[in-house]
């Protein structure tokens, strides 16, 4: 008790000092004769300092698939199979192309088409058509004898007049085919697999494909010479405005599983078309991997 009352009289006798005469440090020399702007000084010198700025937010990591929007959980083991095999890809490609299923093999555990109606309809070689699929609402297109569903008719006849107005002829060549009609296109001996699809697994029995010449008469379906051709230069610009899109480009064989088609032109809705077109999103693979499937995020996520 006695060592505590000359201890607490010390820090009294320096509280107060420090009140009465406060620290140099806390105010110059030359505020000390100014008075009130004295005491103001003092008073600042004792805002406690403001709290320290929170870290900023760690970016994104672009490795990170199970970021990705269109990342599918049980699909995990495929992404890391297929990304290895293919380190070159871009990552969201790559977990795209598996959602596509392009990481097995062209015909093997074929998956039946559900909804065969939506606009958005992917049919390749691992997705198939029922073969008694019809559209219901084919009409013919263009002045053609073809005939495609009416939407994509409707939008290639407004393509086609704007392209003439323009001074460019465009002739529809073939529209819709049905299963029976590929399956007899399908076992020619000349046929393939590269070229030519099995039957089910044509785009042109959606009513949504059409395959496009430059002249009625001469131009025969399938020739690279479409490719040279103002019309084709023409829909590479503009085709995606009315919905279209090229289905089978030239650098995407291996993802389409065909060689390059530049006559072959698929209807799929203004919305989808513009958005690849806008985003580089070249194969309607990559586009129903990353926005046509439902995401499944990692548990807890
Ligand atoms: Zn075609």
């Amino acid at each position: 008790m006695r060592k505590l009352i000359p201890a607490a009289l010390a820090a009294a006798l320096f509280i107060a000092a420090c009140v009465i005469k406060p620290p140099d440090f806390a105010a110059s020399p030359a505020a000390h004769s100014q008075g009130t702007a004295d005491l103001q000084l003092v008073r600042l010198a004792y805002i406690p300092a403001p709290p320290p700025a929170p870290p900023a937010p760690t970016a994104p990591d672009p490795d990170d698939i199970t970021a990705f929007s269109h990342y599918i959980h049980p699909n995990a083991e495929r992404y890391a199979a297929y990304i290895s095999e293919n380190p070159e890809l871009d990552l969201q490609i790559a977990v795209a192309y598996v959602n596509a299923g392009l990481d097995v093999a062209f015909f093997e555990d074929i998956i039946d088409i559900t909804v065969p109606q939506d606009w958005l309809v992917l049919v390749n070689k691992r997705h198939s058509l029922d073969k008694a699929y019809v559209p219901s609402d084919l009409r013919p297109a263009l002045g053609s004898n073809q005939q495609l569903r009416t939407a994509a008719a409707l939008a290639l006849e407004r393509m086609a007049e704007q392209m003439k107005q323009e001074g460019m002829r465009l002739f529809l060549r073939s529209g819709y085919r049905s299963y029976n009609t590929q399956r007899s296109l399908y076992y020619r001996p000349t046929s393939s697999d590269r070229y030519n699809a099995r039957p089910g697994l044509s785009e042109h029995q959606t009513g949504l494909a059409a395959d496009v010449v430059q002249m009625y008469t001469s131009a025969k379906i399938g020739t690279l010479r479409f490719e040279k051709t103002p019309q084709y230069e023409w829909l590479l610009q503009n085709a995606y405005r009315y919905g279209f899109i090229l289905r089978y480009p030239k650098e995407y064989t291996n993802i389409t599983g065909y060689s390059y088609e530049p006559w072959h032109w698929r209807y799929v809705g203004i919305h989808a078309a513009t958005k690849m077109h806008s985003e580089g999103v070249a194969t309607l693979e990559e586009y129903y991997g990353r926005y046509l499937i439902t995401p499944v995020p990692v548990p807890g996520k």
